[in-house]
């Protein structure tokens, strides 16, 4: 027996079935695999079907529901956008996962990562480097801020998350690191919805747990999640929760700096620029499930000769790799999501590229040339300067 889908999930895949397919040539699986199949579309059919019982819910019709990215520009591009009523099916599509789990026809990969999970994250064990960044770490007992290196960030952009405290040391904030580095978000998203639920609980008991007064979070997935699906799954986290970009814009500008030399009497935090050019990629998280545009542009514009803006921006930015876990995902399509959004990049000519989560920052390392890839904090590192202001 099926889990009844809640009504937006209901909705996105009644009505995903009957449109023209206006949003499939958006469709980054679409776009590497070419088949019929892959058509948002044609996936929510196939889940419409099996909740009338039309169609058997076995393991071929269970993969459908594994070829989707989460982009959600799918949503971007929907139809029904003339009546302010886009369609994203892609809840949907989660939630015939968790239920192909249960019938026990969910891919082989999913016992897989089950195995990983249990020795701490879909990627296995992260400790050593969760252990590395903390010592990276100066916060002590009287910090009031504490930042979440999620699993991505701790598997994919180590690099950034390092850049990441090493900056906050720098400007002063000193945070904590939070020992939890397993958010349950994508967990839910291959499949294992029970788990993922349990360790969603376990984060947000922990924080909330915690003696601090902000929660930094360093990529914009787990923003969304912490924002949005924690209180969904009774796990809310009653504390300030910022991203990196807006913390760091509150620290940086919102308190003047020569305010703060005045109270310091000689220290002024600053910053200084890169030379060249540079374009920044707006995540799927930052670009369609936040819509948080201004905060990493507003850092970023004074550090380069020129931001220039690519084509296929903010709204409607082609992701450049998928931002939940890829369970199924061949290395084929992975390649060819990265290889689109690489033609938007070197048509501008452009001698750097950042970017704000850690899934399009690994993808743009392993495919683009890396000494151009950098992330938020990177550049904010890099350009970090210290101004001693006494005579
Ligand atoms: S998301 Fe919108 S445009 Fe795409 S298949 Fe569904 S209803 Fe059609
Ligand atoms: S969310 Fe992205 S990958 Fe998934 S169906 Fe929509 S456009 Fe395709």
């Amino acid at each position: 027996m099926l889990k009844q889908l809640s009504d937006s999930q209901n909705e996105s895949i009644k009505s995903c079935s009957f449109c023209n397919d206006i949003c499939v040539f958006a469709c980054p699986v679409f776009e590497a695999e070419r088949k019929t199949i892959t058509y948002p579309s044609r996936k929510a059919l196939i889940g419409y079907n099996i909740c009338n019982d039309w169609i058997e819910f076995d393991e071929e019709a269970a993969e459908v529901f594994y070829l989707c990215s989460s982009c959600r520009l799918c949503y971007a591009e929907c139809v029904w956008q003339c009546k302010d009523k886009r369609r994203d099916p892609v809840d949907a599509f989660k939630h015939f996962r968790a239920e192909a789990y249960t019938k026990g026809v969910a891919p082989p990969t999913i016992e897989q990562l089950e195995e990983k999970l249990s020795q701490g994250s879909l990627y296995g064990r992260l400790d050593d480097k969760l252990e590395a960044l903390k010592k990276e770490c100066a916060g002590s007992a009287d910090t009031k801020s504490v930042v979440v290196a999620d699993a991505d960030n701790l598997a994919l952009a180590f690099e950034s998350a390092t850049a990441s405290v090493r900056l906050l040391n720098k400007i002063g904030a000193l945070p904590l690191i939070s020992d939890v580095y397993e958010t349950g978000y994508d967990v839910v998203g291959v499949g294992l919805e029970a788990r993922g639920i349990a360790l969603a609980k376990k984060m947000a008991d922990y924080l909330n747990g915690l003696d601090v007064e902000k929660i930094v979070v360093l990529s914009p997935k787990t923003y969304w999640a912490f924002t949005t699906k924690y209180p969904e799954w009774g796990a809310e986290i009653k504390k300030e929760l910022l991203f990196e970009s807006a913390y760091l814009l509150e620290i940086t500008y919102m308190e003047p700096t020569i305010k703060a030399a005045i109270e310091s009497l000689y220290k002024v935090q600053n910053f200084g620029m890169l030379e060249g050019y540079a374009t920044y990629h707006d995540g799927s998280y930052f670009a369609r499930y936040i819509k948080e545009y201004d905060s990493c542009r507003l850092l970023l514009k004074p550090r380069f000769d020129k931001l220039i803006e690519m084509r296929n921006n903010r709204f409607k930015a082609v992701p450049v790799a998928p931002e939940d876990f890829p369970a199924t995902l061949k290395e084929s399509t992975l390649e060819c999501m990265a290889r689109e959004r690489l033609k938007d990049i070197d048509e501008l000519g452009v001698d750097y590229v950042v970017v704000s989560d850690p899934s399009s920052y690994a993808a743009l390392k392993k495919y683009c040339c890396k000494k151009k890839v950098r992330s938020v904090s990177e550049v904010m590192l890099e350009t970090f300067m210290e101004m001693d202001l006494r005579v």
